[in-house]
């Protein structure tokens, strides 16, 4: 079948709309027609920085219809109304049986290319976003069905996405991977679509404090519509102080750096109390070094870790996070502040570089 994509021919170079050429899927894999896709500051980072095999199709954040199976799909049927999973997990080695698949050993292992795409342009290969086979810049995709997680049909899709990275990943890091506990201090740096995601979980969490951390005001005023109690403009003087100050010198139980900013996540673990938590889930260029001194460690015994897409569990955080939704407490249509056709993706990597964006979120014509 031929669907509609955005294509990355050249590295930098704005996306260019292409008809390829999509094959049947294949055993274990789903045929995929996407509603809407989110457009993740991940997208325009590989574009611009990451040297992929050319052509490929970015996105990675996608809900849609199931419309055909390959062979040996058993738990999804046609009709079914999915998230993706931009990591996949096997579901069988030490770390998913652990309860850990973003760790999962066979997919670390997976390397571009991406010879399991069912996508060629003029008879050359398409690959998807990286080694994650998805790609959600595109009217439809094959995709392993591990990759894809059910949701009930009355959640739109244009919301719904969200789930498939910035939703998830910023609720997870909070209620998966640090499990805030009740009245806990909570500081989040970034407040982008995942720092908003990760004070609303704080917020679901009963964070007592949830004191919000960023360098432009807007983003602040978005922190305090999704559950911030304090904000900071970091620009404004040193985060660590302004911390001490909003807790009366209690300092934060938990940390959360979004932001990627190397600033920022070296001023993570001065926000914490002794014995307090620092998850760093916002990527920054490679190479971005955290310098702590040996005294956090051993003499204040700080616990510094990172989240890997939010470190979640999707198969129990979606539907969690979906239940929430329903229920009014998280706040996942709210994030989505741009909606865009798949023509004007280019547009919205200018919104995100602006800052102008919550989640732009590509809707796909029905
Ligand atoms: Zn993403
Ligand atoms: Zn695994």
């Amino acid at each position: 079948m031929r669907v509609q994509a955005a294509l990355c021919l050249r590295d930098g170079a704005p996306l260019e709309i292409r008809d390829v050429e999509l094959a049947p899927p294949g055993p274990g894999e789903v045929l995929v027609r996407w509603g809407a896709s989110g457009i993740c500051a991940s997208d325009k980072f590989v574009v611009t920085h990451a040297g992929w095999p050319k052509p490929y199709i970015p996105g990675h954040e996608g809900a849609g219809i199931v419309e055909a199976l390959g062979d040996e799909v058993d738990t999804l049927t046609v009709g079914d109304h999915v998230v993706s999973d931009l990591l996949g997990a096997c579901g069988h080695c030490r770390q998913c049986r652990t309860g850990r698949p973003r760790l999962c050993e066979p997919q670390r292992r997976r390397a571009v290319p991406d010879i399991d795409s069912r996508f060629s342009l003029d008879g050359t290969r398409v690959g998807r976003f990286g080694h994650h086979e998805i790609a959600t810049f595109v009217e439809a995709c094959v995709v392993p069905e591990a990759s894809l997680t059910k949701i009930p049909d009355d959640v739109s899709f244009e919301a719904a996405c969200l789930l498939g990275c910035c939703a998830l990943s910023g609720a997870a890091a909070v209620l998966t991977r640090a499990r805030v506990a009740p009245g806990s201090r909570v500081a989040v740096f970034g407040c982008g679509g995942l720092g908003l995601a990760g004070i609303n979980a704080a917020q679901l969490c009963g964070a007592r404090q949830i004191i919000a951390i960023d360098v432009v005001p807007r983003k602040l005023d978005w922190a305090r519509e999704f559950g911030a109690t304090d904000i900071v403009d970091a620009s404004q003087g040193d985060p660590v102080d302004a911390v001490s100050a909003a807790t009366g010198g209690a300092m934060a139980d938990f940390a959360f750096d979004f932001s990627g900013s190397a600033v920022a996540m070296n001023q993570t673990v001065g926000v914490v109390r002794n014995g307090g938590m620092v998850v760093l889930e916002g990527a920054g260029p490679p190479g971005t070094q955290l310098v702590v001194d040996q005294a956090e460690l051993i003499d204040n015994e700080k616990v510094i870790t990172g989240a890997h897409a939010g470190g979640g569990i999707p198969a129990l955080d979606i539907p969690l996070l979906i239940d929430r939704f329903r229920a009014g407490t998280f706040k996942l249509d709210a994030l989505v502040s741009h909606r865009l056709s798949l023509e004007e993706v280019n547009d919205g990597f200018d919104l995100m570089t602006r800052g102008e964006a919550r989640r732009s979120v590509i809707v796909f014509e029905a």
